[in-house]
């Protein structure tokens, strides 16, 4: 039996990891899916002391320390993943401690070698133009990328439903999130691109044609 393969995805917000992060699920046959965002989320909406907190944090655009999301994802890989199925976590690590943490854990289950550290890489400018112009449906809540045939529709495609820009795209929240790549994520980059592991995409091409680039990227992998 072939090691299930494990993916890593990394980029600034509104580089649509998340959406390719769709793409290999069903291209691999479903791994599992970890998006530390969600996972915040989750927490914060849960009736405990953490989770009040969080809250609170989290509304003011401010992330909790270091060890929470290394605690939050390494819980769902430790709890979650089967033998045989592989993962992919969206959104971490952000910081030099969560990539060796996680370094340390893919050593464990013997998976480093099976996992690949994919940068979806866009400008600081097309980041945000994508997120100051991206909008989410009234009705269902469907966020709406600034990109490609999307940028056209002047209603929900899934509802039909009124289109409104997110407010807390405002540009002060996102320059503060791109600061914070800036600052903080590229040293989680560099350690990748210190060791090779590091699979540099190039996010500012439709979705259909990022995810050819990542296939045939991997296909030089294994
Ligand atoms: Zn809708």
């Amino acid at each position: 039996m072939n090691k299930p393969l494990n993916f890593v995805l990394i980029g600034k917000s509104g580089s649509g990891k998340g959406t390719q992060a769709k793409l290999l699920m069903k291209h691999f046959g479903n791994p599992f899916y970890i998006s530390t965002g969600d996972l915040f989320r989750g927490l914060a909406k849960t009736d405990t002391a953490a989770g009040k907190k969080i809250k609170k944090i989290m509304l003011k655009g401010e992330l909790p320390f270091d060890d929470l999301a290394i605690t939050l994802w390494m819980h769902e890989i430790m709890y979650k993943v089967k033998e045989d199925q592989g993962f992919i976590l969206d959104g971490a690590p952000r910081r030099l401690t969560e990539a060796e943490a996680l370094d340390e854990l893919l050593e464990l289950l013997e998976r480093k070698e099976t996992t690949f550290i994919l940068l979806i890489d866009i400008s600081r400018e097309e980041a945000f133009n994508r997120l100051s112009k991206r909008r989410i449906c009234k009705k269902c809540g469907r966020l709406i990328p600034w990109i490609g045939e999307f940028k056209d529709l002047k209603i929900c495609d899934k509802c039909g439903g009124e289109l409104k820009i997110r407010l807390d795209d405002s540009p002060e929240a996102i320059n503060c999130r791109l600061d914070y790549y800036n600052k903080i994520v590229s040293k989680v980059i560099k350690y990748y691109q210190d060791q090779k592991r590091l699979i540099r995409i190039n996010g500012e091409q439709s979705i259909e044609d990022v995810f050819k680039s990542i296939l045939k990227a991997l296909n030089d992998y294994y």
